[in-house]
């Protein structure tokens, strides 16, 4: 169980990261800032291309670079900065202190090595000294724990003689070899049908309960966490627009981004033929950002300085939100807002 609940195991800080093109620079992510507290599942929301995923993998040195460009930041893990560490460094961390699984198993197995074998690599990445026969007897627990039926058989498979769902059981297996700290998942859930989706939700939450390991669960899709996320942040064109805690997001957005999101996830009690009610427009491309709000071009509240100049934050409690709506002057207009969100209610 996690010593300190509130204890900071990672602090993302003013993190910017470009891609560098043959259009020109992408900025996909702006002055990022979150902190993952021991034992907490933090989900990070937001549509495709928001840098949701560029933020992540660069805990883990996953940035491209070239064409990807640390721009400025810092990353500490245990109050060390990972952008400082060289891959010697970073490898002693990734996979034993910090692990990440993806959204498409198959990309991250490797066809040719049976199950066993790919899990007990792993533990003896990180375990110098123990023998392989050791090793697959844990992978066999491993498999065991998340999950898996007739695991001693499973051993000795090969990925594609399982089911997509099993596969990404095997993932987060391997993945929980070395009892790591950190689970990172990205978009764990997709690519699965959705009965799958909610079995392996409740893997990583068992995962989380009895090891106290603090999980990144990154998604585009609001409706996933519902049910296991201890705080949100919500990130739209490369920044964050929205941080709190589950329920004040889930019944007291702030965001009129983070709103639209909420009405675009389907209730259990909604019937099959009413519309989905999706967010009008595209994100916008990150080559050319113009001033002002990224959300404006889509905001129904907008106001002339929205276009303009990019709001600061507003905080409240352990909320806060990037939006003018929160600025004195804009009270009016915050009213309406509010009152729409009564009437979506
Ligand atoms: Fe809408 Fe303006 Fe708030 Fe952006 S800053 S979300 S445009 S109200």
């Amino acid at each position: 169980m996690p010593k300190n609940s509130q204890e900071t195991l990672l602090e993302v800080r003013n993190l910017s990261i470009s891609f560098h093109t043959y259009e020109g620079e992408v900025a996909a992510v702006r002055n990022v800032d979150f902190s993952l507290r021991r034992g907490e599942v933090l989900a990070i929301v937001g549509e495709s291309g928001c840098g949701k995923s560029v933020s992540t993998q660069a805990i883990l040195g996953l940035t491209p670079i070239p064409p990807g460009e640390i721009k400025s930041g810092q990353i500490l893990f245990k109050g060390q900065d990972l952008l400082k560490l060289d891959d010697v460094g970073l490898s002693r961390i990734c996979g034993s202190q910090i692990s990440m699984i993806f959204q498409d198993p198959m990309t991250s197995l490797n066809p040719t090595m049976k199950i066993g074998n790919q899990i007990a690599e792993i533990i003896r990445q990180h375990q110098k000294g123990r023998s392989k026969r050791d090793c697959i007897r844990e992978a066999v627990e491993l498999l065991r724990l998340v999950g898996i039926a007739e695991p001693e058989t499973r051993v000795k498979q090969y990925p594609h003689e399982l089911s997509g769902g099993m596969r990404q059981r095997v993932m987060i297996a391997m993945a929980m070899a070395n009892r790591p700290e950190i689970l990172i998942a990205d978009e764990p859930t997709t690519a699965l049908d959705v009965t799958i989706q909610s079995q392996i939700i409740r893997l990583i939450k068992e995962l989380k309960s009895r090891f106290g390991t603090a999980i990144i669960l990154i998604t585009h899709d609001l409706g996933v966490v519902a049910g296991i996320a201890d705080r949100i942040v919500v990130m739209y064109a490369g920044k964050v627009m929205e941080e709190g805690l589950t329920d004040q997001i889930y019944y007291a957005p702030r965001h009129p981004y983070t709103a639209g999101l909420l009405r675009a996830v389907p209730a259990m009690t909604d019937d099959s033929e009413k519309e989905l009610r999706t967010i009008k427009g595209v994100p916008p491309s990150l080559l050319n950002l113009t001033p002002g709000c990224p959300f404006a071009p889509r905001c129904d509240y907008a106001m002339k300085v929205c276009a303009l100049q990019e709001p600061e934050y507003h905080y409240q409690a352990e909320n806060r939100v990037f939006c003018w709506l929160y600025d004195q002057r804009a009270a009016e207009q915050l009213a309406k807002f509010e009152g729409m969100k009564d009437r979506w209610a």
